[in-house]
């Protein structure tokens, strides 16, 4: 082996501050527990919009140099949430933010929408190689929420997967590895709707000028698909402490990616100023590999049953 911890987890996101507004208790609690935590942003998130007025000249219509500034916020986040291996699929600026559905930026040269499948995979097959995760955690196939980089980063993640496994694909890349649990992140129906139940209580407290609803959370499915649910040990099922020391880490790491996020408290917003609930606990569905839990119970750790 190659000297890691013996619990490995992997990440695959569209952009830098993805990874902080999904998995931002899971990673700062894996990386807290000794296992090993690695990130890989499939694009510098160049097309991202600029929340504070400062920093504006930032976006792609002006310096179009975001880029290299989410590059320093991603740094931070990570610092936050106590992940030191995080990097960039094919290095930092190799796929480009492709824009939201239906922009021109999808089809512009470079942009990850675009890229060729294998050969984008082929860099997330050397990672996954190197690292030997049991656990892999990205996106639904919608991408959570239709946008054409989660949408890629999913296919990129489930492709390299099954090619990391492949005993004739591309020895040059590592000895193969078969990913023993491939997660996508979700969100229950219900801790959503109760989400936006306690903003709407919250009422003019809520420091943003909008609320937004259930349908601004990608990922959202009946609560019976989710079979995987993280979070601080002894918050509640709701979540809506935010006291633990993990939910404090991924506000800060949220905080940390200032282009693209406001916090306040237990609430968040991106660049629409439509407040959003941070939640405290983080779900998944398992699609490859066997349950850690009893049938119809969810699992509290990602490594249940992979004998580690
Ligand atoms: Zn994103």
């Amino acid at each position: 082996m190659n000297g890691l911890p013996a619990r490995r987890l992997l990440l695959v996101h569209a952009h830098p501050d993805d990874e902080s507004i999904n998995n931002g208790v899971t990673m700062a609690k894996y990386a807290a527990e000794g296992a090993h935590v690695a990130l890989v942003t499939c694009t510098l998130g160049e097309e991202g919009e600029v929340i504070p007025p400062g920093l504006a000249h930032l976006a792609a219509d002006r310096d179009d140099t975001l880029g290299a500034h989410r590059v320093g916020e991603l740094a931070a986040a990570m610092a936050e949430l106590g992940v030191s291996d995080h990097r960039f699929l094919g290095g930092a600026g190799r796929f480009r933010d492709s824009g939201m559905m239906g922009l021109p930026q999808n089809t512009r040269p470079g942009a990850f929408w675009g890229a060729d499948l294998d050969e984008a995979a082929a860099y997330l097959v050397e990672v996954i190689r190197e690292l030997r995760p049991q656990v892999l955690v990205t996106y639904d196939p919608d991408g959570g929420y239709g946008h054409p980089d989660h949408i890629k980063a999913h296919q990129v993640a489930m492709r390299a997967a099954e090619l990391a496994a492949e005993k004739a694909y591309r020895r040059d890349l590592g000895e193969p590895h078969a990913i023993a649990k491939i997660y996508w992140n979700r969100v229950p129906r219900s801790v959503v709707e109760e989400g936006f139940a306690r903003l709407r209580a919250a009422g003019e407290q809520v420091p943003f000028p909008g609320v937004g609803s259930p349908g601004d959370v990608p990922g959202v499915v009946p609560d019976e698909r989710i079979t995987a649910e993280i979070g601080d040990e002894g918050d509640d099922e709701a979540g809506s402490g935010g006291s633990g020391a993990y939910v404090a880490a991924k506000a800060a790491a949220m905080r940390a990616h200032a282009t693209q996020i406001a916090v306040d408290g237990p609430f968040f917003a991106l660049s629409n100023d439509l407040a959003q609930p941070l939640f405290a606990r983080e779900y998944y569905e398992l699609v490859v590999g066997d349950p850690g839990a009893a049938a119809g119970e969810r699992e509290r750790d990602l490594f249940a049953g992979v004998g580690v």
